[in-house]
């Protein structure tokens, strides 16, 4: 018989409302599961910290967006582990006892593939996501392929490596898809981690930042987020960014944030349509939207607005290989300082882990794993 594992695994796909009194956690349980035998290419590892993504929550909650989701499934795509074991095949310099982080996305690798020859496997049609296509990191152990590993760079803690995937998502992002400026004028909407990551990078890279939350996120996201030097903004449909912006906002130094209720560039993050629709009211003729969210329905765009003010609006999908090289990089050196972002929970408390990333009454959930 094959190795027996703990893990925490979706069940059910029952659609659950957050508020409606029925538990968050009715769609899932911790379960013992088989490990399957290591097949050509494939390693065995220990996860060591494993971190909630808003689509692990997504999930759980039996959104419509990830029915395709088969299960049961042990989730997880943002972990760290320890190669316990190396399968047939060839596994590079890879050897037992590394620790690393893994792709948490593997493209196909067909050379005809238009995304994996030029190694973004990213936007691969056919990519699999560890811990949706295949079980992942809240397993105390996994199987996975070895092209996926991507080993720690001196000096990252296993800790600090299950934040590596959602800060690669960020860096590809600002990388690629923002211009941001020194002195620049920088608005984050939504205070989840990615906001947040978001908002640090921006302000690393010299500019004035703001971050938007709702007043539930006050005391916890938007708490963080004053911490750390942004200006916070609560919104409501009352109290739109749109209104406060046009009503003017101030720094920390009194100083005035947003030249005529506008800014040069919108980091979209909430996943609200609503907060979509309102981006091009905010952003300067010629600014950047930069949509790292994805939302539940079809969002309504002012497209003539847009034409008129030339605007710049993209989106960004993942993150590939070099972009988790620079995340670790930036946590080695502290430009990300993850240790202000980070709630560690016990595996024995992994329910709780989940209900509080649900209830958004933490910044970040990072389960330690074994
Ligand atoms: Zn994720
Ligand atoms: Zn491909």
């Amino acid at each position: 018989m094959n190795k027996i594992a703990k893990g925490f695994c979706i069940q059910k796909k029952e659609k659950i409302t957050p508020g409606s009194g029925k538990s968050v956690t009715s769609n899932t349980a911790v379960v013992d599961f088989e490990l399957p035998t290591l097949k050509e290419g494939e390693i065995l590892a220990k996860t060591l910290y494993t971190g909630i993504c808003g689509s692990d929550n997504s999930a759980c909650l039996g959104k419509s967006n990830f029915d395709w989701v088969e299960r049961p499934r042990i989730i997880g795509h943002e972990f760290s582990a320890e190669v316990l074991k190396l399968g047939p095949g060839d596994h590079g310099d890879l050897k037992v006892g590394d620790i690393f982080t893994p792709l948490a996305m593997l493209g196909c690798q067909d050379v005809e593939c238009p995304a994996c020859s030029v190694a973004k496997w990213n936007l691969c049609p056919g990519k699999q996501i560890i811990g949706f296509h295949r079980n992942g990191g809240f397993g105390q152990q996994v199987v996975l392929e070895s092209d996926r590993v991507v080993n720690f760079i001196e000096g990252l803690t296993p800790e600090q490596g299950a934040l590596v995937e959602p800060l690669s998502v960020v860096v590809n992002a600002l990388n690629s898809k923002c211009h941001i400026k020194p002195g620049d004028d920088v608005v984050v909407t939504g205070c989840g981690i990615i906001g947040l990551m978001s908002a640090e990078l921006a302000k690393a890279a010299g500019a004035r930042v703001a971050i938007t939350g709702i007043e539930h996120d006050r005391d916890i996201r938007m708490k963080t987020a004053t911490e750390r030097g942004f200006i916070p903004i609560i919104v409501s449909p009352e109290n739109t960014l749109t209104d406060q912006l046009a009503n003017g906002i101030v720094d920390s130094n009194g100083i005035p944030f947003g030249a005529h209720g506008k800014v040069d560039l919108l980091i979209e993050c909430s996943g609200v349509p609503q907060v979509l629709t309102e981006a091009i009211n905010v952003v300067r003729p010629e600014g950047d939207i930069c949509v790292i969210a994805t939302y539940p329905k079809e969002v309504a765009i002012n497209a003539t607005h847009l034409t008129r003010t030339s605007l710049n609006m993209r989106g960004s999908m993942g993150s590939c290989r070099e972009d988790y090289m620079v995340a670790q990089k930036l946590m080695v050196t502290g430009v990300f300082p993850a240790e202000h972002y980070t709630n560690l929970y016990d595996f024995e408390n992994i329910n709780q882990a989940f209900e509080d990333s649900i209830k958004a009454n933490n910044v970040k959930a990072v389960v330690k794993m074994n």
